[in-house]
């Protein structure tokens, strides 16, 4: 049997481990190795197009210790990537994209996009770069089982039994799984022993058990805070923008905290609090003691409108049960403090589900510990790598995602063909 490696999945973790296989063979000079890369899609990298909207949001700008520190919130997730993100940078894929001609920019944010704003693009550079590496591509070509031989993998793909001495595993995590990310992998690693954390939802809307009122859903608020409350307590929070939607809520902020807001609903019931002017309790306290000495006259509804979206205003006033036509010096030292609670805790009301199929990335999946962070290799079966989502990493939005895809994927792809060489 001449040396062969099997890759299954066909995302971004998949697509650079195959590449890197490619470029280390060549660098080497190794004896021919074919590299093979499964998808069951009839296309490779269906998630890279629908990603940022269509537009791709390849990865983020920056020096790669900022990445890991701004781009993966536990400890755990930065120590095990930070190798790779070393050894294949943003730098790197940028570089790649630009001798395809695909030339990209970094928003204010950080947040890198090709300059034609279509995803299509970034994705057939990656598939020219797989034609030009000579990786054998099998589209349409779920694999179907794994199992473990002496001499290294079978795989069962379509009915046929394919070997080979090492083998990838980059099958993405849990959620659009209309996409193909049904989670095959995860199952596959779990049947050779692996420790899987729990998948969950990240990066996913929430939904609510009181749906929002018809006249606030498409509204976007700027510099909110959202809290996830349980018995009582903010057990987490989160700043930035957020959009009510027909079931819940949305947007940066609340696709932030899905993933504590998932782990705290298994243990109990939880609601969501949202401030939403972003300040203090207190110090918005003080600012409507200060509205209420300089514009006596006015009614509390019309600066209201001036400091928040019009169709909030009513519904405001009705939480807070402040009279509608309530003028500042006639405004209560009570409905006072009950306007600033509401304005600082406005109440959505208990969350139905934090639907994991709408997360755009699920935490959990392969445990850590059990994976070597240097070579992507499994500590438990020689000669058998991961990549990309299914291992227990989700990152923070902003091209945090596919960079740990592009670049656990690299290593699992040169270290697969430096395991070989080794045999
Ligand atoms: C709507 C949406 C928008 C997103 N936007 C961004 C963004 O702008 N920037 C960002 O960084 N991240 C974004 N993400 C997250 C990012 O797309 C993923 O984290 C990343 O694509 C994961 O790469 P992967 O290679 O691990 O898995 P995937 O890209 O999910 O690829 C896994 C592949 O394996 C295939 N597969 C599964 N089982 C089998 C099998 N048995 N046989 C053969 N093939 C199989 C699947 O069909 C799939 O193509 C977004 C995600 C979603 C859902």
């Amino acid at each position: 049997m001449s040396d062969s490696i099997c890759i299954v999945g066909g995302g971004a973790g998949g697509i650079f481990a195959a590449l890197a296989a490619r470029r280390k063979i060549a660098e080497l000079g190794a004896a021919p190795i074919e590299v093979h890369l499964f998808e069951r899609n009839p296309r490779i990298g269906i998630k890279i197009l629908i990603s940022g909207g269509g537009k791709c949001n390849i990865t983020h700008a920056g020096p790669v210790a900022e990445l890991l520190k701004e781009g993966f919130r536990p400890k755990k997730e930065q120590h095990f990537l930070r190798s790779a993100l070393y050894r294949y940078t943003n730098e790197d894929v940028i570089a790649l994209l630009a001798r395809r001609n695909v030339t990209v920019h970094a928003r204010e944010n950080g947040r890198v996009f090709p300059d034609s704003a279509r995803a299509g693009d970034v994705l057939t550079a990656f598939e020219q770069e797989l034609e030009a590496e000579s990786v054998m591509l099998h589209t349409a070509s779920p694999v179907e089982a794994i199992e473990r031989t002496p001499d290294g993998w079978k795989l069962t793909v379509r009915g046929k039994q394919l070997l080979a001495r090492a083998l990838i595993l980059a099958t993405g995590g849990m959620s659009y799984s209309k996409t193909g990310t049904t989670g095959d992998g995860i199952r596959y690693a779990q049947a050779l022993g692996h420790t899987i954390v729990p998948v969950r939802a990240a990066l996913a809307p929430i939904y609510l058990r009181q749906t929002p009122h018809e006249s606030l859903v498409g509204i976007a608020l700027r510099n909110a805070e959202i809290f996830i409350i349980k018995e009582g307590k903010a057990v987490a929070s989160e700043h930035g923008d957020m959009l009510i939607t027909h079931r819940g809520l949305s947007g940066p902020a609340v696709l932030g905290i899905s993933n504590r807001a998932a782990i705290q609903m298994e243990t109990g019931s939880i609601s969501v609090e949202v401030n939403l002017l972003g300040q203090p309790e207190d110090i918005l306290g003080e600012r409507l003691v200060a509205e209420a000495r300089t514009r006596p006259q006015q009614q509390v509804s019309t600066w209201l409108e001036e400091v928040l979206p019009n169709r909030f205003v009513p519904i405001v006033i009705a939480q807070a049960e402040v009279p509608g036509d309530r003028r500042w010096n006639a405004l209560r030292r009570e409905e006072r403090i009950r306007l600033a609670t509401t304005l600082a805790r406005f109440s959505f009301g208990p969350v139905a589900e934090v639907p994991i199929e709408r997360g755009e990335v699920t935490s959990g999946g392969v445990e850590l510990s059990e994976v070597d962070p240097k070579t992507m290799m499994s500590r438990i079966h020689p000669g058998l790598f991961f990549a990309g989502e299914m291992l227990d990493v989700a990152g923070e939005i902003g091209g945090y995602n596919l960079q740990a895809a592009y670049s656990t994927g690299w290593v699992a792809g040169e270290e697969a063909i430096n395991f070989l060489g080794k045999r």
